[in-house]
């Protein structure tokens, strides 16, 4: 049954290994399920019932869950998110604590990157290795209906500071959506290759918690390449994807490359290496998962480092072979996309 912990057959690894020969060694860290925007398909217009503050994991959890995470279970990179992860509370002492563990494990952020500019050399101060900023439109008009927030601007400084702070590849990732930003596949990588950002596009999943996400409006990789192509020569980059999501095409011959998720039309569920932990302390181990392994629990329970480190690799286990948007019978997760960690 999907998600649900079955320890049979588990080898005795104490990395987090699953039933296909995936190891996870990415972990997504929500730091909060708030955000300063109300991208309309992330967010209704009102916001949602957030998290209640007691329910949240307290700095000293996050650290403890980071640090178990990259001592006993071989996690490598971690990369926080959220909602909006700028809103966290002492963000910079999190990241200075992961940034202290042993191995040292490789730190990013997602962002929207409003209040990245003020922030940006904080940050990097703290030990951020790098940031992927969310940018859906250039257009001011359109910017303020997709977000409902007039912060266009302050978008753009904070991509600019990523860049001066030394956040490089600073990362762009974009959604583009039909009858709403389809046509700005164009100027979107131009603006990127004019500003040393690295453009990604990311297909619409059915994670909105409207449940409005309709296959008809996605706009699907082929259709993005199409729309590069009558701008620029796009040609496949050499070398090994590995267990990155984005297929990478050079541009114009390179350096430069543009990546594009098709986490739909084109899944890389084999060769997936996350696992991901929700602000409240919650193991998923699929953005799309009916179920989740409750480690605050755990921790506020007394239970010990590898106790809780157990509870994991079983969650790992226990992973579906793939995400099954595909399939008949799925099912949109119970959380959205903002209170899981994108
Ligand atoms: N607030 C931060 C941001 O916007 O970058 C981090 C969280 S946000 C949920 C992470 C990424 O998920 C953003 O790039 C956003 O565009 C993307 N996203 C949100 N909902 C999505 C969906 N239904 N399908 C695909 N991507 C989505
Ligand atoms: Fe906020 Fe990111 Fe969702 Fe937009 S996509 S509403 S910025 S969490």
């Amino acid at each position: 049954m999907r998600g649900t912990p079955d320890p049979a057959g588990r080898p005795d690894s104490p990395l987090l290994v699953d039933r296909f020969g995936r190891v996870a060694t990415d972990l997504r860290v929500s730091l909060t399920d708030r955000c300063n925007l109300r991208c309309t398909y992330c967010m209704p217009a009102e916001g949602l019932d957030w998290l209640p503050k007691q329910e949240l994991l307290t700095d000293d959890e996050l650290a403890r869950l980071i640090g178990i995470a990259v001592t006993r279970l071989g996690v490598k990179n971690i990369r926080f998110t959220g909602g909006e992860p700028l809103l966290r509370p002492n963000l910079e002492r999190v990241i200075a604590a992961t940034a202290a563990l042993d191995p040292r494990p490789k730190i990013s952020m997602t962002t929207n990157g409003v209040s990245l500019a003020r922030r940006a050399a904080d940050l990097v101060a703290a030990g951020l290795d790098r940031v992927n900023v969310s940018l859906d439109t250039l257009d001011p008009a359109r910017f303020h209906a997709l977000t409902r927030r007039d912060r266009l601007d302050d978008v753009f400084e904070g991509l600019a500071a990523a860049r001066d702070a030394g956040l490089a590849p600073v990362k762009v990732n974009a959604v583009l959506m039909r009858g709403v930003n389809e046509d700005e596949a164009v100027p979107l990588l131009r603006y990127c290759l004019d500003n040393g950002y690295q453009l990604r596009f990311i297909e619409q999943m059915p994670l909105d918690p409207q449940h409005g996400w309709n296959r008809d409006d996605m706009v699907t990789a082929e259709e993005i390449l199409a729309a590069l192509r009558t701008a620029f020569t796009l040609t496949p980059e050499p070398g090994e994807r590995g267990g990155a999501p984005a297929e990478r095409w050079l541009v114009d011959g390179g350096p430069a490359v543009v990546g594009v998720i098709a986490s739909v039309t084109r899944p890389f569920c084999a060769a997936c290496d996350r696992t991901r932990l929700t602000a409240d302390g919650q193991v998923r181990n699929c953005l799309f998962s009916q179920s989740e392994t409750d480690l605050r629990a755990l921790l506020r329970g007394g239970a010990s480092d590898e106790d809780i480190a157990d509870r994991w690799r079983a969650n790992s286990w226990a992973k579906a072979a793939g995400h099954g948007i595909n399939d008949a019978g799925f099912h949109q997760p119970d959380r959205p996309m903002s209170a899981i960690g994108g």
